[in-house]
């Protein structure tokens, strides 16, 4: 029998404000800080639904926002698709004929923006692309000048409401999010996330096998809420009945320590990027992070180097996270086993620097170049492939992208993992960033995370550059920290790697630069290395004679 409701996200916005009408939701915004409670909270969604509805969104209509994370956004994370509508976040970091495709694709009726977006979303409006738009909703108490039409601001919008909705039943199969992949090759690809999606990913991530979201903590998600829901948190922290903390429009390492300081805040998450720049932050000022006990890292590999770092000189524990636009996203993450804390502090960091265990409700296997289900021996790698309730079947709209990436029912992550006897999931690269080096595999992602625990390196990325005879060589980029001289640096790091991995895993040159290229999502954004140097010059003539596995080790 089934139960008398759908698995949908009203239950966790009703059961918050009834049962934790006083927690609060601080936020960092253009206009200083914002603080309010959950009572206060739930009735402005209730507003902005009766607003929504006025302005004529119907079940299964999407609205758009182009927003960074604060206590708006948040309202519209329950409003929209509690009504029966569809919360379609945007990338504003995208470029403008992203964005245009995005708008167009996904047919928003409404797109509410940030007043420091505008501009942005301004100059990517095109008429034909933004053709199913009919208003535009600034988030603020007014409208900046804009050549924009047909926009309000978001106080007035709501302003007037209603606090009380009469929330609807919905399927569970009712389209509620929507996000796409940020598109590192090709066109953005449409993801769409359920009721029953979105709730059991809330309810997977909220235990310890998840996140260990409690009513006492205070959560801050750094991960931005354009981005896949903000890894799910805005969702969870409300189920929890827990405290949000929101970081607002492009947050310094200066803003996040003080508003760690000053919200209390017990848990955070975020890119690697955010908390290197956090660590470089602490070198040179004071910060009281006493209160901080966990930070998930995701969306690229967690360094050990910052895990140690941040147990050793903060006691912060991190918890490294591994997932997808496709699933909502998280899928695993890297929580110790029982009788794991006593090992030594080096083994235990190499296991929270792997991409973890799986959360319950899902399901994975390794597959072989040949389609053959590899072994757990933490050896054999091949492609992961996963499924579950919260993991899509499909891209909107885009069947050749299904057909290539889906296989009945599993999605195909493109991501190159071992498996150690303990279940624990270890991401070796991409599958596109994977080195091929006289026909064996060199992982671009270990060479990173050593070079990068370096003293003398801010940042690093490593690119396979065509060659000869070897197919593909690597080539580290790196950014020297401030205090680095960068001629014995080169040849430190290169002795540093061969020291560490088979002596033909060493680059065959290290090129300085300033900065690293990032995505959208804040990741290294190879792709731009990779045009830049896609002939041979860097490596001619470079590589050892004898770059290939069986050569040496
Ligand atoms: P996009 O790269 O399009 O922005 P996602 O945010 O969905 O999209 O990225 C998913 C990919 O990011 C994964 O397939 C994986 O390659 C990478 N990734 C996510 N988390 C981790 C992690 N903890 N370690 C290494 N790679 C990760």
């Amino acid at each position: 029998m089934p139960g008398a409701t759908a698995q949908t996200l009203r239950p966790f916005l009703w059961r918050a404000r009834r049962m934790f009408p006083d927690r609060e939701v601080v936020s960092r915004t253009h206009e200083g800080i914002h603080r309010y409670t959950y009572a206060e909270y739930a009735d402005r969604v209730g507003q902005l639904a009766n607003a929504l509805d006025g302005a004529g969104v119907e079940r299964g209509d999407r609205v758009g926002t182009f927003c960074w994370n604060h206590h708006r956004h948040y309202e519209t994370y329950f409003a929209a698709p509690s009504m029966g509508g569809q919360l379609h976040t945007i990338n504003p970091l995208l470029p403008d004929h992203h964005v245009q495709y995005i708008v167009e694709n996904a047919a928003d009726r409404i797109i509410l923006v940030d007043p420091s977006l505008v501009e942005k979303l301004a100059g990517a409006y095109d008429e034909e692309a933004f053709a199913s738009v009919e208003q535009f909703v600034v988030m603020g108490s007014e409208v900046p000048d804009t050549s924009l039409e047909n926009v309000v601001d978001y106080e007035s919008f709501i302003g007037d409401e209603d606090a009380t909705y009469d929330w609807p039943d919905l399927p569970g199969d009712q389209p509620a999010g929507m996000c796409y992949t940020s598109g590192t090759t090709g066109k953005p690809k449409g993801v769409e996330y359920t009721q029953e999606m979105l709730w059991s990913h809330t309810m997977a991530t909220l235990p310890e096998a998840g996140l260990d979201l409690r009513s006492s903590d205070v959560v801050m998600p750094v991960v931005p809420m354009f981005h896949v829901n903000a890894w799910g948190m805005p969702f969870s922290t409300t189920a929890a009945g827990a405290k949000h903390v929101y970081p607002g429009p492009s947050p310094s390492p200066a803003d996040l320590a003080s508003l760690i300081e000053e919200e209390g805040v017990t848990l955070t998450a975020g890119v690697p990027t955010v908390w290197l720049g956090l660590l470089e932050y602490l070198e040179e000022n004071d910060a009281d992070l006493s209160s901080l006990e966990t930070i998930v890292i995701g969306g690229s590999a967690a360094p050990k180097s910052v895990i140690r770092r941040f147990d050793e000189e903060y006691d912060v524990d991190v918890l490294h996270a591994w997932g997808m636009t496709e699933m909502s996203p998280i899928g695993t993450v890297a929580r110790l086993k029982p009788g794991m804390e006593s090992l030594p502090a080096e083994e235990r960091y190499d296991k929270q620097a792997k991409q973890g265990l799986l959360i319950p409700g899902l399901e994975m296997r390794v597959v072989g170049d040949g389609g053959e289900e590899l072994p757990w021996d933490g050896e054999a790698f091949g492609e992961l492939h996963v499924r579950g309730p919260w993991v899509t079947t499909e891209y909107f709209e885009r069947p050749e992208a299904t057909e290539e990436d889906f296989e009945d029912g599993w999605l195909k992550t493109g991501d190159v993992v071992t498996v150690d006897e303990e279940g624990y999931v270890k991401i070796v690269d991409r599958a596109k960033d994977v080195i091929k080096s006289g026909g064996e595999w060199i992982s671009s992602v270990e060479l990173e995370n050593a070079l990068m625990a370096h003293d003398g390196v801010a940042e690093a990325t490593v690119v396979g550059v065509p060659h000869q005879r070897w197919q593909e060589r690597p080539v580290a980029f790196v950014v020297p920290a401030a205090s680095a001289d960068e001629e014995s640096l080169k040849t430190e790091l290169v002795e540093m790697v061969k020291s560490e991995f088979p002596k033909w895993w060493a680059p065959d040159e290290v090129v300085f630069i300033e900065e690293v290229p990032k995505t959208a999502t804040g990741k290294f954004d190879k792709k731009v290395l990779r045009n830049q140097y896609d002939d041979e010059s860097l490596v001619e003539g470079k590589a050892p004679e004898d770059a290939a596995p069986d050569a040496n080790d």
